[in-house]
């Protein structure tokens, strides 16, 4: 019995130490609320201390008003003094009017509050990730940081806070209810705090398991969130009903939940045994004390006013007792999920921009460099680049050719710097790119990726992403639609630039070829001296193509362009071709250099033209 009470001890000071671990959060959290909502926060503690003080109000009231009706009663006069007992009754009924209109008012005070801060996290969650290099995208750590921080920790500063206040409210009013225990006799709130010690042990090791569950099973949170996912957007209908997959989603989406849901329940239903025990010990002390207190009155030591109040007050502590409780419950759960809040928040870029960021010339007079490049993405087994080296003299248009994965779109994501090399470095006109500010280099350059998105806004929108300044002058918009061969494209549309596009406030759907048009058109809205073009006509008709190159060849004139393309058709007008393979340039020359050599670029053209079968 002593070894296990000693055990019970040990365990709780383990878990308040755990808890105190979680401290450093607080501070931090209530600085979020204060920012987001101080004014409301206020307001709402002001509100909580009057809650506070209204019970203990009342349970005075109640021995007075239960004393003036005994005394009046007792007294055997024909008409007995009402006046008082009258007189307290309308007291009482304002205290509880009062207490519901603090009630109400805390509520929608809180509402305010919780709206405020919800948002103003939502906000810092949306900067860190805007602040976070492409490489934290690439790994499942930052996905599972990133849905613990927006699903859960999202709301637990406003949730911190209230338990807080409430805590602070049922505190301040277990106070005066102890006093007025201590009125009955010193050991009644004693007994009152040592009966709630084993459900503050329980309330402590469920959250902690539950805290652990939840980082565990993160990542099968979120495949169930995938598998849900498949079944409801646009985007994966086609293959989904092809295939007929619905069902098998359905199904792997069923099989998880049912087994995560299991789990929960499992530590669910245990908290719930250990809350009726550590419940049955609080039960017993408190029949005990309210049976002493009831054969007092019996034997005439206290009054039927006193025996209300203490038994009123004696009722009430524990209440307050265990709802405290579950407030401290509350309140480390809530640290202990702040920490994946703050987590998230801390994430840090690695590539920075340099103290003293050097400025690019303009124009540019030498050119692009590439020189001994070896990169391999952070889940990667091999390089995607390796020793790469390539010069592109300024004005110039370089076509890039080569396999599926030989590494040319990663070139473009380390002259964008979304990466840096592990070795070598890419310099314009001379100065490394590290030298540079990013935002400085990105504005240089106008690209057009592989996979551009596709807004849900008009026309012109979508092109003046491209550059908001430049994209408010409707002349831009037109420029950068005819040097992107899409102007036939908007005429065609039911109110031109002003069509609103896409599915999501019920735009007009575009063509592949046609979105990509319109985001070529939003890279060239960029009056920029670097044009990267990844694919630009992966998704052009012939004629199409034709026709935009002859208004690209205009555009970039006097540009450094690179352009990386499967189509030798897009690639025999660069100045000068080079082929990809594994990471390496194989082959480099002019089309009819390349054609000479009889190479790799030579079988792939004779095959395009159908000179020859594959
Ligand atoms: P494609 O012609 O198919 O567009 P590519 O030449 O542009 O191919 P890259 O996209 O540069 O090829 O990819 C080069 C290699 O790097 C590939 O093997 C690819 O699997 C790998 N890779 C690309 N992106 C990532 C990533 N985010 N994480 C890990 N590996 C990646």
């Amino acid at each position: 019995m002593l070894a296990a009470m000693v055990q019970l001890i040990r365990d709780v000071a383990q878990k308040l130490r755990q808890a105190v671990d979680q401290l450093p959060h607080l501070p931090r959290a209530l600085g979020l609320v204060r920012k987001a909502a101080g004014c409301w926060t206020a307001a709402w503690v002001v509100l909580l201390v009057v809650q506070s003080i209204l019970p203990v109000a009342v349970v005075l009231v109640t021995r007075r008003l239960v004393d003036s009706v005994v005394a009046a009663t007792m007294t055997g006069a024909e008409n007995p003094g009402f006046r008082e007992p009258l007189l307290l009754a309308v007291v009482m009924a304002s205290l509880l009017l009062a207490s519901e209109l603090a009630r109400a008012l805390a509520q929608w005070v809180r509402t305010a509050q919780a709206e405020l801060v919800g948002d103003h996290i939502r906000g810092l969650i949306q900067e860190r990730a805007a602040a976070v290099d492409m490489a934290f995208y690439d790994t499942p750590r930052y996905f599972d940081t990133l849905y613990r921080a927006r699903f859960d920790a999202q709301t637990r500063p406003a949730a911190l806070v209230e338990s807080l206040g409430t805590l602070l409210q049922g505190g301040l009013t277990l106070i005066a209810m102890g006093i007025v225990l201590f009125g009955y006799a010193w050991w009644l709130p004693l007994i009152l705090l040592l009966s709630t010690v084993p459900a503050l042990f329980v309330v402590m090791q469920a959250i902690v398991r539950r805290y652990e569950w939840t980082v565990n099973s993160t990542m099968d949170q979120r495949r169930s969130t995938y598998f849900e996912h498949m079944q409801l957007t646009r985007e994966t209908f086609a293959e989904i009903r092809l295939y007929s997959l619905a069902g098998h989603f359905r199904t792997s989406f069923t099989t998880l939940r049912d087994r995560l849901r299991g789990e929960r329940l499992d530590l669910a239903r245990s908290e719930a045994g250990a809350r009726v025990l550590a419940g049955l010990a609080g039960l017993a002390l408190l029949g005990a004390s309210l049976i002493w207190m009831l054969l007092d009155a019996l034997r005439g030591a206290i009054s039927l006013g006193q025996l209300a109040m203490f038994g009123q007050a004696f009722l009430q502590g524990q209440r307050l007792l265990r709802s405290s409780l579950e407030n401290l419950g509350q309140i480390y759960s809530n640290l202990l999920f702040l920490g994946n809040l703050f987590e998230f928040l801390e994430l840090e870029p690695t590539i920075t921009d340099p103290h003293n960021p050097q400025v690019l010339p303009s124009p540019i007079k030498h050119g692009l460099s590439f020189q001994g490049l070896t990169f391999t993405y952070p889940t990667a087994a091999r390089p995607a680049l390796e020793q790469f080296s390539l010069e592109v003299p300024a004005g110039s248009t370089v076509a890039l050719l080569g396999p599926n994965g030989a590494g040319k779109s990663t070139l473009f994501k380390l002259l964008l710097r979304f990466y840096d090399p592990a070795e070598g470095s890419i310099k314009i006109d001379g100065i490394d790119l590290k030298d540079l500010a990013q935002a400085d280099l990105r504005r240089r350059i106008a690209v057009l990726f592989q996979a551009p998105l596709e807004f849900s806004t008009t026309v012109t929108g979508n092109i003046a992403y491209g550059d908001l300044e430049a994209g408010s002058n409707p002349q831009n918009i037109s420029r950068a639609l005819e040097a992107a061969g899409a102007t036939s494209i908007v005429d065609r549309l039911p109110e031109g630039k002003n069509t609103m596009l896409g599915p999501w406030f019920g735009g007009t759907e575009l063509s592949l070829g046609e979105w990509q048009r319109l985001a070529l058109s939003r890279a060239f809205l960029r009056d920029a001296e670097i044009v990267l073009l990844d694919e630009p006509t992966s998704a052009m008709d012939s004629w199409a193509e034709a026709e935009w190159l002859s208004a690209f060849k205009e555009h970039v004139k006097g540009r450094t362009t690179i352009v990386i393309t499967h189509r030798l058709s897009t690639a025999r007008h660069a100045d000068l071709i080079h082929v990809l393979d594994r990471g390496h340039i194989t082959e480099s020359g002019t089309h009819d250099e390349l054609l000479a050599q009889d190479g790799r670029y030579a079988a792939a053209w004779k095959y395009q033209v159908g000179a020859v079968s594959p």
